[in-house]
């Protein structure tokens, strides 16, 4: 219900009356005189900071955006139904501080964040609080599954769960790969790549901005890319010429180099039509690369929660290997609402029915305390059936570990290229962080190859 608002909300905005391109030449890329050095497609965090790095290089660039917002799959909301307080339907933590490019930028700007998980945790065994020693037989067994499929990483590429198979019979493994997989991952361990997982661990320091990870990347990085032309999808890009055409909604632009930063899920789905067709090695990429879901959900809680106490993180054990399970966060960092996070073939199922979405954390937190009460109604988030987006993040099938990688090679002498959180290579896949890196790279490289830059701005050098 609340989620059909949001996505009507989206959509009536999506429609509002934009300034369109002048009408110009049909899908052609022989021209001379392009009206832009580089067009950007989608202004997440990608785009934002390719068009950060270009502008500092003082190039003329455009960065369209067929949203009505930037930030992509950053983005925060105060919705009324949780007293305004602030939720972000995408990502919510800076992972990995010390290479984060966001939080460089934060610090500089002498923005306060605060480490993310400070809070308690309960864990739920068959609808009761687990017992000291249950807990501590989770703890050993994560560190035990930790060792086991670090070691099976060394070796031939298999899923994840392949990979703490030895361990199956374990009566926390089906939780441990729960976590790791569905909610980490966005896709259950039986469908993940074990060496891409691995090389994506994220155990750094995690931070919160306490005004979002939306606001933040919006308000911080959103000066520096300039003005998005918003409301604007490209449907087709001509790319194998001297210069690159894009084709609008009824008009086409002119760029000697294109970098294209939407999701692999909008890749896949054919919406942008690529003239000629991207060759076999980039098709194979895509493929390696699905989007994975995981979901978010609020129920308000302007009071506590029964007795659980604020920032306390729920987790029901699961029970068998590829069950479904959702985390819940009471009143995270003492904001008036609980979040719940479910992912991979779980959040899929309920895309459609957001009401059992609410239904299983309303149950989860009874479970916690019979006296949990939070208030009525909730939001759920609906990346899945977004199709600016196709889901929440691409991970990697097994023995296709190489996708990242192979997506990130520039195209025709660099006149295309891709970059986003997909494409990151260095074990910031899936994040912000990784996704502001990666465009940095790819206009880096526009620079170098398409300009004939030999020293190029870099994010670190900006705000
Ligand atoms: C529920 C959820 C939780 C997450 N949690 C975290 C977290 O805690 N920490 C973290 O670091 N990351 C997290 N992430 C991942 C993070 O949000 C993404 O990795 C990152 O924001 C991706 O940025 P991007 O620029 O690669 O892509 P996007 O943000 O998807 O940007 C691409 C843009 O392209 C636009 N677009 C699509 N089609 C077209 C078209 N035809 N023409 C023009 N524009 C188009 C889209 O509207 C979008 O704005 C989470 C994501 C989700 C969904």
């Amino acid at each position: 219900m609340r989620r059909r608002q949001l996505r009507r909300r989206r959509s009536q905005r999506r429609s509002r009356p934009v300034r369109r391109f002048p009408p110009t030449s049909p899908m052609r890329s022989d021209h001379t005189g392009p009206e832009f050095d580089v067009a950007i497609v989608g202004a997440g965090a990608a785009g934002l900071a390719a068009s950060a790095v270009l502008r500092a290089a003082g190039r003329r660039c455009i960065l369209i955006e067929a949203g009505d917002r930037i930030g992509g799959r950053a983005h925060t909301l105060h919705p009324a139904l949780l007293g305004g307080a602030c939720f972000d339907t995408g990502a919510t933590w800076l992972h990995a501080a010390e290479r984060n490019p966001l939080v460089a930028l934060a610090r500089r700007r002498g923005i306060a964040l605060e480490p993310a998980f400070r809070g308690g945790r309960r864990l739920l065994v068959a609808g009761r609080t687990a017992s000291d020693a249950e807990q501590a037989a989770y703890e050993s067994s994560r560190a035990a599954w930790e060792a086991l499929v670090t070691a099976r990483a060394g070796g031939p590429d298999c899923t994840l769960s392949e990979a703490g198979s030895a361990r199956a019979g374990d009566p926390w493994t089906a939780s441990i790969e729960n976590w790791d997989g569905a909610i980490i991952a966005a896709a259950d361990a039986g469908e993940l790549s074990l060496h891409d997982w691995h090389r994506n661990v994220l155990d750094d320091d995690n931070l919160s901005p306490p005004d979002g990870v939306g606001t933040l990347l919006e308000t911080l990085l959103g000066p520096l890319a300039g003005p998005a032309r918003l409301a604007t999808p490209v449907r087709g890009i001509a790319w194998g010429g001297t210069g690159c055409v894009l084709r609008c909604d009824g008009a086409c632009l002119t760029a000697r180099a294109v970098i294209v930063t939407v999701s692999t899920g909008v890749l896949r789905s054919g919406h942008i039509a690529f003239e000629p067709e991207l060759p076999p090695d980039i098709l194979d990429a895509i493929d390696g690369l699905p989007m994975g879901l995981l979901s978010k959900l609020a129920l308000p809680a302007a009071a506590p929660v029964g007795a659980i106490e604020d920032d306390t993180l729920v987790e029901r054990q699961v029970p068998e290997r590829g069950d479904p399970g959702m985390l819940v966060s009471v009143r995270p960092h003492g904001l008036g609402y609980v979040a719940g996070f479910f992912g991979g073939r779980h959040a899929w199922s309920l895309a459609d029915r957001p009401e059992a979405a609410l239904a299983e954390a309303r149950a989860i937190l009874r479970e916690a305390d019979s006296d949990a009460e939070p208030g009525a109604g909730g939001l759920v988030t609906g990346w899945g059936t977004d199709p600016l987006f196709g889901g929440a993040y691409a991970y990697c099938r097994p023995g296709r570990a190489g996708s990242r990688a192979a997506l990130s090679r520039p195209l025709c002498d660099g006149r295309l290229s891709f970059a986003g959180e997909a494409c990151r290579a260095d074990g910031l896949a899936g994040t912000v962080g990784g996704a502001m890196l990666d465009g940095e790279r790819a206009a880096q490289a526009v620079l170098r190859c398409i300009i004939g830059l030999h020293s190029v701005p870099s994010l670190a050098a900006l705000g």
